[in-house]
């Protein structure tokens, strides 16, 4: 499962600066989930319970953010929304959008105690 070791690694970040700010326990992680990254909420919500345990963000709060896919248009240079990785232009038709925005799963925010 991609979200599994997605979600370790995230652990492993977060505790890593929580040790260096001295922190004991993580109490909150914000991740934002690009619409196009592949990731599935749900599996991340259910691959932290598992992967926290034992860890510093064990019983932290998980709050997602569901990022929207931008991208933008080399041809007419607007943006648009994206519902999928090979989108046409709806200004102009044309393939050559480049996805700006919405295929990353980022960790913003972080409470420590
Ligand atoms: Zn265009």
């Amino acid at each position: 499962m991609h979200e599994l070791s997605l979600t370790q690694s995230l652990i492993e970040i977060a505790e890593e600066h929580a040790r260096r700010e001295g922190a004991e326990t993580i109490v909150s992680l914000t991740l934002e989930i690009g619409a196009l990254s592949g990731v599935i909420r749900e599996a991340v919500e259910f691959a932290f319970e598992a992967c926290s345990r034992g860890t510093l963000a064990e019983g932290a709060t998980l709050d997602i953010i569901d990022v929207p896919a931008l991208g933008h248009c080399t041809d007419c240079d607007q943006q648009c929304a994206m519902q999928s990785l090979v989108d046409t232009c709806p200004h102009c038709g044309a393939f050559a959008v480049e996805i700006m925005q919405g295929q990353e799963m980022t960790l913003t925010e972080m409470e420590i105690d």
